[in-house]
C-alpha cells in the first residue's frame, strides 16, 4: 500500500508504525455504579495517579531537573488531600460517576486558585488542571504514547504532531513522522525538520489506514509512504537512504566556509532554533548566528508559565552559546496553531486571524514583562541579544512594546540588575499590512525580519496548515514576491538591516531574487544551513539578477516556479 501526503521534512525512514492517539476524555456515557464501586474505582485511579506521577518525576527528575520534577511531586501531595478527597467522595454520594466528582471537585478548586491574584495561587489553579485530565485518563482507560520512551526505529503517526508533543521526543529512537494534517510551513514541519527527521504531512486517514508494528518506509522528499514493502523495494529504499546521507555529508565541506556569493560578496547565515539546546546544534551546523528564536516552545508541554529567572537563564545559555554572534529572540508568539492551554486563551472561530502574539502581550502586560525582563537582563552579558516583535501590522504595536521596554528598564535600574540599555528592537514582517507600510516601521525599530510562512498565508489567505488549499499557498506568487521585495526595499532605504527567518530563506530557487534585492541575512532551520551557504556561493551578481528579472516579469505563480526550476540547479 502507498500513501501519499505533503513531503515535509526531506530524508528517508524506514521503521515501525506507533500510532500516537488524542486523549478523548468525555465521560458523559459513563454509568453511576453505585456509592460503593465508584468509591473503589477513584480510589484506585488515584493509586494509580500516584505511581504513574512518581515514576514520571523520578524520569524528569533525571533527565530535565529538580524543579520541574517537583511539579509533579507537588501534584501528589495535592491530590492526597483529605479534604478535596473528602469532596469527591460527598459528589459520588450524591450520585455522581467517579469522572464528575474529580472534574467537579477539581474544576471548582481551578477556579478559586484562578481567581487569587497571586501568582503561586495561580500555578496551583494549573496543576488541578492537569490533576484533573490525568485522573479522567486513568479513570476512563485512555492511555496515551510516551513519546519520551520509543521503541527504536519507531515511525510516528498522529494525527498532528504538535510542539508539546516533540518536546519531550526521543529524536534518536524516531525514523520517521505521518501526521494526517498539516502544510509545507505548518509547525509540524518546522518541528521535523529542526529534528532532522523524514516527514509526510496531510496523509489522509492515517492513524486508521496503519497498525502499530507494521513496518513502513517514509521518503520525506518524495511525500509518500510506502506500508508493508517487499524485500527489493527496502532495498532500493535503503540505498535510496544511504545517498541521501551521503550528499549531506558531502555538504560538511561548507561548515567552516564564509557564506559568499561567487564574487566573495557576504551574507549572513543564521539559524533557526525552538530550544537552548536546538542553539548548540545551530552552532554546530556552521550557522554564524540566530536568526530566530521561537520562544513559545519554552512555554509549552509545561503546567505554568515560565518565570523570569526560568527565561533570563535559557535566554542567557544561547547568547552564551552563540558569544560574539547575533542572537535575534521573538517574543512570545501564541495563539494560531500554538495553543499553550495554562494562558487560559479563549476558543476563537478563527485563531490565525485572533488574539495572539504581539496583541495578546501587550494586552497582558505583566506576562509580557516578565519575559522582556528576562530578555533585558540576559543581553547584558554578551551584548549580543536582540529582540523581535511578531505579527506586528501596526506602529502602535512597536511603540507600546517600546513603552512596556523602557518601562521594565526603569524597574530593573531600581532593582540595581544588570540589563541591556541599548537592546535592539526589531520586527517580524510577516502580515500584509506590515509589508505595506515597511517604510513606516523602518523608521522605528532596528531591523526586520521576513516571515515569509505567515506572509503567504495572510496574502494568498490561505491556511498554511491546510492540505486542501495547499495547492494555493505558494511564496512563488507575484503578489508575495513583489511584497518581500518591497519590504527588503524600504528596509535599505531605511538603512535597517533585513533578513528572513521564513522557510522561503532556505528554497534554493528564491535565493538568488533575496540575494538581487539586497537580504542581508538568511535565517534557515539548522539541517539548512549548510545546503543554504552552498547554493549562495554559486551565484555571480549578473547572473542572479537576470534570473530575478526573468522571474519578476511573470504573471502566475505556476510561471514563476517552472521558469525558477529550470534556471536553479
Ligand atoms: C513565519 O511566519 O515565517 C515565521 C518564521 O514564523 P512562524 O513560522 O513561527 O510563524
Ligand atoms: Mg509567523
Amino acid at each position: 500500500m502507498i500513501l501519499r501526503g505533503i513531503a515535509a521534512s526531506d530524508g528517508i525512514g524506514i521503521g515501525k508504525v506507533v500510532r500516537v492517539q488524542e486523549q478523548n476524555l468525555d465521560y458523559s456515557a459513563v454509568k453511576y455504579g453505585g456509592k460503593e464501586a465508584e468509591k473503589d474505582r477513584l480510589q484506585a485511579a488515584i493509586t494509580q495517579f500516584n505511581e504513574k506521577t512518581t515514576d514520571m518525576a523520578e524520569h524528569i527528575r533525571t533527565q530535565v531537573g529538580e524543579k520541574e520534577s517537583e511539579i509533579l511531586t507537588g501534584q501528589i501531595m495535592m491530590l492526597s488531600d483529605p479534604f478535596m478527597q473528602s469532596q469527591m467522595g460527598e459528589a459520588i454520594d450524591a450520585g455522581q460517576c467517579a469522572e464528575a466528582a474529580v472534574d467537579q471537585v477539581c474544576t471548582m478548586y481551578a477556579e478559586m486558585f484562578a481567581g487569587v491574584d497571586d501568582e503561586l495561587m495561580r500555578q496551583r489553579a494549573t496543576d488541578v488542571r492537569d490533576i484533573r485530565s490525568r485522573m479522567l485518563a486513568i479513570l476512563l482507560g485512555v492511555t496515551g504514547v510516551d513519546v519520551s520512551r520509543l521503541p527504536a526505529g519507531s515511525v510516528l503517526v498522529a494525527r498532528d504532531l504538535t510542539p508539546s508533543m516533540t518536546v519531550g521526543l526521543d529524536k534518536e529512537h524516531v525514523a520517521a513522522i505521518l501526521t494526517e494534517v498539516g502544510g509545507r510551513t505548518s509547525h509540524s514541519a518546522i518541528l521535523a525538520r529542526a529534528l532532522e527527521l523524514p516527514a509526510v504531512l496531510s496523509v489522509p486517514n492515517a492513524m486508521e489506514q496503519l497498525k502499530d508494528g507494521e513496518q513502513v518506509i517514509v521518503d520525506g522528499g518524495e511525500g509518500v509512504a510506502l506500508v508493508g514493502p517487499d524485500q527489493s523495494t527496502l532495498a532500493q529504499y535503503q540505498t535510496k537512504q544511504e545517498e541521501f546521507l551521503r550528499r549531506k555529508a558531502l555538504l560538511a565541506v561548507y561548515r567552516d566556509k564564509e557564506t559568499v556569493d561567487a564574487e566573495g560578496n557576504r551574507y549572513a547565515l543564521y539559524a533557526n532554533i525552538g530550544s537552548t539546546a536546538d542553539a548548540a546544534a545551530a552552532a554546530g551546523s556552521g550557522a554564524e548566528g540566530v536568526g530566530l528564536f521561537r520562544t513559545e516552545f519554552l512555554f509549552m508541554d509545561r503546567v505554568d508559565m515560565p518565570t523570569e529567572a526560568e527565561q533570563y537563564e535559557a535566554y542567557l545559555a544561547v547568547s552564551r552559546t552563540m558569544a560574539g554572534k547575533e542572537v535575534i529572540i521573538r517574543t512570545l508568539d501564541v495563539g494560531g496553531d500554538k495553543a499553550v492551554d495554562y494562558l487560559g486563551m479563549a476558543p476563537e472561530e478563527n485563531p490565525f486571524l485572533g488574539h495572539r502574539a504581539i496583541r495578546y502581550c501587550l494586552d497582558n502586560p505583566d506576562l509580557y514583562k516578565v519575559q522582556l525582563r528576562a530578555l533585558l537582563r540576559a543581553g547584558a552579558e554578551e551584548k549580543n541579544i536582540k529582540i523581535m516583535l511578531p505579527l506586528v501590522t501596526s506602529l502602535e504595536e512597536i511603540r507600546g512594546a517600546k513603552a512596556l521596554l523602557e518601562t521594565c528598564k526603569r524597574e530593573l535600574e531600581a532593582e540595581g540588575l544588570p540589563y541591556h540599555k541599548d537592546i535592539p528592537l526589531g520586527i517580524m514582517v510577516e502580515t500584509p499590512a506590515a509589508a505595506l507600510i515597511a517604510d513606516l516601521l523602518a523608521r522605528e525599530c532596528d531591523f526586520f525580519s521576513i516571515g515569509t510562512n505567515d506572509l503567504t498565508q495572510y496574502t494568498m489567505a490561505v491556511d498554511r496548515g491546510n492540505a486542501q488549499v495547499e495547492n494555493l499557498y505558494t511564496t512563488f506568487h507575484p503578489a508575495v514576491l513583489r511584497s518581500i521585495r518591497n519590504v527588503i526595499t524600504a528596509a535599505k532605504e531605511a538603512g535597517i538591516q533585513v533578513g528572513m527567518c521564513g522557510e522561503a530563506a532556505a528554497d534554493p530557487r528564491l535565493i538568488p531574487l533575496l540575494m538581487t534585492w539586497g537580504l542581508d541575512e538568511f535565517s534557515v532551520s539548522a539541517s539548512a544551513v549548510l545546503a543554504t551557504r552552498a547554493q549562495i556561493h554559486h551565484w555571480h551578481t549578473a547572473q542572479a539578477s537576470q534570473v530575478t528579472q526573468k522571474a519578476m516579469g511573470l504573471s502566475t505563480a505556476a510561471e514563476v516556479e517552472e521558469y525558477l526550476k529550470s534556471a536553479v540547479q
